[in-house]
This record gives structure tokens, C-alpha cells and sequence, in this order.
């Protein structure tokens, strides 16, 4: 099922579908938790749906082919993902899945493959689909999924039609957190935390990350007023995927640099950690800040290339960077 804010995108292709047009290579591009992976899945299954309905809204979910491509055993659809959560996607995968798109046995039958997320490609990957996109197989359909679309080569760019996936509207994606059983009090944080992207609000709410954080930011709150041993608090962190760490960390950094700047304390992002952050933001320097704000991208560049860092070193660095006073 597609998404309700991703109709326009869905009317577009259907309507490319039935005149011929589709092309060979899409770029799903939009920030995270849009739903960019589930629209690729949709489409994908309504491509080779058996009982495709009429409205092509809907693929029919019954017939076998649906069944296949949910379970992801569609012998005509191939995903390209990470091994691991993090990690790069090597040459090996997307030379695997050139041969699947020359597979002579399917010449010229509809076949898709799923690069996500496409900015993932480590170079030597990303050179190595640019084959593939250039002469492009009849009957095959790449559809490349990013939220970080300026990580790509400009040679991958210019081969992708752009398919792009704003944010839906406030409204909308508050009804469909409440359509997802999510109160709306909680709603509103999520989405703002979230950057008003539902999927990954919804996540929040429900991977217990949510926790996590309030934890964190206590955390924080304690350690500069010298209450917490930024080793002890470190060590409670350490398991914490380092790039959620990271995040988290980045969130509050900006929302103190919001203050610094004069901001409106409407424009702070952890509007339920206002106190905390405005203290801490009258406690450190903004100097001090910006060189730690650039700091935490860096390590978070570092992190997204799945470097292999030590995770409690990570999480004892940056924890005692915001110590400082
Ligand atoms: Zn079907």
C-alpha cells in the first residue's frame, strides 16, 4: 500500500506505466521517513501483480506474485541493501544485481531492482551501476532510494529521472499518527523531532528510542552542572547505535545554538527539554558549541561510511566535549 501523501508521485507513474513511458532508472529521493522504501515496494509489486485493480492504486496483495514480492522471494524483483545497518553497499552486491538485469533468460520481461539506500554505494559500487544505467536492459526498472540524493555521483544523477518525496503537510501526517494509534500529544513532539517525517516518528515511538533520548538529555542536563561523571554517563550510552547517538546529541547541540542566536523558543526543536536547554545553553559558550557542532558532523560522516569506530571511545569523546564549561 502506498502512503496517503504519496498519491501525486503514484498517479504520475501509473499514468507513465500505461502510456509506455516508464523509465528505466527513478531516483526516490526525499529526507528520511518518508516512505520512499515502502512507495519502491509498492511499486515494484504493482508492476508484476497478477490482478493488478483497475485504479492501479492497489496492488491486489491475494495473487502469487503479490505474496512472492511481499516475502521478498520475487524472483523478478532484487534488493540491494547493506549487509549491516550502516554499512556501504559493495561492488559484489551491484555487480549481482547487473547480472540479474542481464539475465537472458528475462530479456525483455519486467524485472526491478532496489538499490537502498542508494547512497550507500561505496565508489567503486556506485561506478560499477553506472554500467547498467547506460545501457540500460529492455524490461528492467531501477528504482534508487536516498534521503541523501548530493551523496551521489553527478554520472549516477543525470541517468535517474528525479521522483521526489516532500514531507506531507502537518495535517496530513498527524491523521495518519492517529491512524497508527499514536495520541496526538505525542504526535506533535514526534513529528518536530522527526523533522515531520511520519515513518520515522513512528519509529521513535515505538522502538524506544524515545527513552533513550529522555535519558540522554538528562544526562546532558546533569553533566553540566556537574552532577554526572561523563565517564559513568558514557558507559550507559555505549550501546546505543552511534549514529542515533550521534543524532540525538546533534538535535540538542542545535537547539542550545537556537538559543545562543537569539532564536524564538518556538524554534526549539526538544520543545519538552526547553528548561534544560536553555540553562545549558547559558552555561557554555557559543564558540565552544560551533567547534563541537562541527566535530559531531564530522563523526557522523564517519559513522554513515560505516568506519569501524569504537562505539564506547565514540559516545566518552563527544560526552566529554559537552562537559566542558
Ligand atoms: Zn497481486
Amino acid at each position: 500500500m502506498i502512503l496517503p501523501w504519496q498519491t501525486e508521485q503514484w498517479a504520475r507513474l501509473l499514468a507513465a506505466t500505461q502510456a509506455n513511458r516508464l523509465p528505466h532508472a527513478l531516483l526516490l529521493s526525499g529526507i528520511q521517513g518518508t516512505g520512499k522504501r515502502q512507495f519502491a515496494d509498492a511499486l515494484s509489486q504493482a508492476l508484476l501483480c497478477q490482478s493488478a485493480k483497475v485504479d492501479g492504486v492497489s496492488v491486489c496483495g491475494r495473487c502469487h506474485a503479490c505474496k512472492m514480492a511481499a516475502g521478498r522471494v520475487h524472483p523478478a524483483i532484487f534488493w540491494v541493501e547493506p549487509e549491516e545497518r550502516g554499512h556501504a553497499i559493495k561492488i559484489d552486491q551491484i555487480r549481482a544485481a547487473n547480472e540479474f538485469v542481464q539475465q537472458t533468460a528475462l530479456q525483455g520481461d519486467r524485472r526491478v531492482v532496489i538499490v537502498n539506500p542508494a547512497d550507500a554505494m561505496n565508489r567503486n559500487a556506485a561506478n560499477a551501476l553506472l554500467k547498467t544505467l547506460e545501457e540500460p536492459a529492455s524490461g528492467a526498472l531501477l528504482l534508487l532510494v536516498s534521503s541523501q540524493r548530493e551523496r551521489l555521483p553527478a554520472t549516477i544523477l543525470s541517468r535517474c529521472q528525479l521522483l521526489h518525496f516532500p514531507r506531507p503537510s502537518l495535517q496530513v501526517a498527524l491523521q495518519w499518527m492517529n491512524d497508527q494509534a499514536v495520541t496526538s500529544m505525542a504526535s506533535a513532539l514526534l513529528l518536530r523531532l522527526a523533522n515531520g517525517a511520519p515513518l520515522a516518528a513512528l519509529a521513535l515511538a515505538t522502538d524506544g528510542s524515545l527513552a533513550v533520548r529522555q535519558n540522554l538529555y538528562n544526562g546532558l542536563a546533569g553533566l553540566i552542572q556537574k552532577k554526572i561523571d561523563p565517564i559513568k554517563l558514557a558507559f550507559q550510552f555505549k550501546e546505543m547505535p552511534p549514529l542515533s547517538f550521534v543524532d540525538t546529541m546533534l538535535s540538542w547541540l542545535m537547539d542550545c545554538l537556537r538559543v545562543q542566536l537569539g532564536g524564538l523558543p518556538n524554534e526549539i526543536v526538544n520543545h519538552d527539554f526547553e528548561a534544560e536547554i536553555v540553562r545549558y545553553a547559558g552555561l557554555t559558550q557559543l564558540a565552544d558549541n560551533v567547534s563541537h557542532l562541527t566535530y559531531l558532523q564530522q563523526l557522523r560522516g564517519q559513522v554513515v561510511l560505516g568506519l569501524n569506530l569504537n562505539k564506547q571511545l565514540l559516545v566518552e569523546n563527544v560526552l566529554l566535549r559537552s562537559g566542558l564549561v
